[in-house]
């Protein structure tokens, strides 16, 4: 079959008309990335079909041609990565040649070249391609992100209508080094750029307002082409890139793991909800000395803080409130116009607002199980509320601790038929990602409400028996949609939209929990 180049375009005008999002197109077979082209398209009309990801790519053509002509807002950009400069493509240089010659003619306005097989090849055939379709010389650095200007200086020897420079963020500090490369390059040249790797999120999210012409998105968590890729109806319906400008306000929750954490999507809720211009994102960070970086630099102007971060980081805070001061942890941080680092602990307002909304808090009798973290935040958040608070802990010299601290009492197990309490609150992980483990026996569950800070599952064995009981229950979302909602009035003055919040973090974990589930034949 002829394929007859359906490009009407002018290459130079190219970066003022391109979508923000690129959706990089995978799959095993043609018919896979075609069938996700055409569920996708319309909402993401730049389109990259890695054709190195299929057995026989210039099979594979006539059917992406027939594609192209019947969806003429599309614009195509076909890629055809050499194995050696990170790709799937087995073939020669001259076979990726003929794959992307025949790409364009197949209708795709811009091809890809990585620089490596640029440099190899003629500069008149470069010079012919370019004449009819838009070029992007593309470097990848799949270990780091160093010597980016000497690189792209390196590039620019290759006439192009694009250079794309992605590297690997080993650290968040990358991402702000690629960031800046990006805005003071981007005057003078049509940049793509970006950081893979998990630690990259930040400029795959932000690297659009630094000056890259556009990013790339994958089909789905599942079809990735490149490690640390955010799919792109993420980028679009929950770090809301489309509207992400100079003005955007960057916060993030930072931790070690942070892959599984909820709080992007209940806060980019909230921010999506009360229309802030702000986006928030999760935030690997090995070091605090690396997050302390980013949170200047780029600037954040605001970080939830969890696991292992929740102490250490007070060290690095020029102020903070009563609650971080007593507990000793921070879950909160705000960056001030004036630069400096301001503290708090909004896991207090997590236990004390879900219980106030059921019973008096003053004089109420309270069993916390566990002494660390979350169970310092409420037995002082309660104390101060004018509880009786006794504490149950695996390690009983720390409840006593916490106990003398707090002004507090220690209770042994075998004693807690003794007192009648009327809060009974878990603060251990027992029951996290188990739903028959329980801190408590059945019948020791004895109590007018039972509050269980784990929240994945939401329901877990310890709520399924007090429920049972007919004792009112407060699941781990609650906590966990308060202590955000608290943090969010902090670094918006605005009042949260706690419900949007809650529903959100609650279809986030039936979804998580549906994916876990194996699959019936
Ligand atoms: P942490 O500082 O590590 O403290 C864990 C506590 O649980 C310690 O007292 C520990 O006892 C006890 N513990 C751990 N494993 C145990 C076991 N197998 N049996 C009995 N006790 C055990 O953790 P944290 O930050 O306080 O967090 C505790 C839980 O609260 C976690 O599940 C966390 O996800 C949850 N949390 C939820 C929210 C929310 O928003 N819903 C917020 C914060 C925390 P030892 O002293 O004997 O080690």
């Amino acid at each position: 079959m002829a394929l007859a180049s359906s490009s009407t375009l002018v290459p130079r005008f190219l970066p003022m008309r391109l979508p923000k999002v690129c959706l990089a197109l995978s799959g095993d077979t043609v018919e896979d990335m075609l069938a996700s082209a055409e569920s996708m398209a319309r909402d993401n009309p730049l389109l990259e079909f890695r054709l190195d990801y299929v057995k026989q790519p210039l099979a594979a053509l006539p059917k992406i041609h027939r594609f192209l002509e019947t969806h003429q807002y599309v614009t195509a950009i076909g890629t055809c990565r050499r194995a050696e400069n990170g790709g799937k493509f087995k073939g020669s240089l001259a076979s990726q040649w003929e794959v992307l010659t025949k790409a364009h003619a197949a209708g795709c306005q811009i091809v890809d070249l990585e620089i490596q097989s640029a440099l190899k090849s003629k500069r008149e055939a470069i010079a012919r391609l370019r004449s009819r379709a838009g070029l992007i010389v593309s470097f990848h650095d799949f270990r780091a992100t160093r010597n980016l200007d000497e690189t792209l200086e390196k590039m620019l020897k290759v006439p192009a209508d694009f250079y794309k420079v992605v590297s690997t963020a080993t650290t968040l500090s990358d991402n702000v080094t690629m960031m800046k490369f990006l805005q003071t390059q981007s005057d003078q040249h049509a940049l793509i750029g970006l950081c893979m790797g998990e630690q990259g999120i930040i400029s795959r999210v932000l690297s659009v307002r630094a000056g890259s012409v556009f990013t790339f998105g994958a089909v789905s968590a599942d079809l990735k082409t490149a490690p640390g890729q955010i799919s792109a109806g993420d980028l679009r319906s929950i770090y809301r890139i489309d509207q992400v400008d100079a003005a955007t306000r960057v916060y993030g929750v930072a931790g070690d793991p942070i892959e599984h954490s909820l709080s992007p999507v209940i806060m980019n809720t909230a921010l999506r909800r009360e229309n802030v211009n702000g986006v928030y994102l999760p935030l690997h960070a090995k070091t605090l000395k690396d997050l302390i970086y980013c949170v200047r630099e780029i600037p954040l102007h605001g970080l939830s803080i969890t696991m292992p971060y929740k102490q250490s980081i007070v060290a690095h805070l020029d102020n903070t409130d009563a609650h971080t001061t007593k507990i000793g942890a921070c879950n909160t941080v705000v960056r001030g116009q004036d630069g400096k680092l301001y503290g708090f602990n909004t896991d207090v307002a997590g236990v004390v607002r879900p219980l106030e909304q059921r019973i008096s808090i003053d004089k109420a009798k309270v069993l916390v199980i566990g002494a660390g973290g979350a169970a310092r935040a409420a037995v002082f958040g309660l104390k101060e509320r004018g509880a009786e608070v006794w504490i149950l802990n695996r390690t009983s010299v720390k409840a006593q601790k916490l106990a003398r601290q707090a002004k507090a009492r220690t209770i042994k197990r075998a004693d807690l038929r003794k007192v009648a309490f009327d809060v009974i609150i878990n603060a251990t992980p027992v029951g996290m990602g188990n739903p028959r483990d329980c801190p408590l026996k059945d019948d020791e569950i004895q109590a007018r409400v039972v509050f269980d800070m784990v929240y994945d599952p939401v329901e877990t064995h310890l709520l399924q028996v007090a429920r049972a009981k007919g004792i009112a229950v407060i699941p781990g979302v609650e906590m966990f949609v308060q202590q955000a909602a608290r943090q969010f009035e902090i670094w918006t003055g605005k009042p949260a939209p706690a419900g949007d919040m809650l529903r959100a973090v609650t279809i986030a974990l039936q979804e998580r929990a549906a994916a876990q589930k194996p699959h019936k034949p």
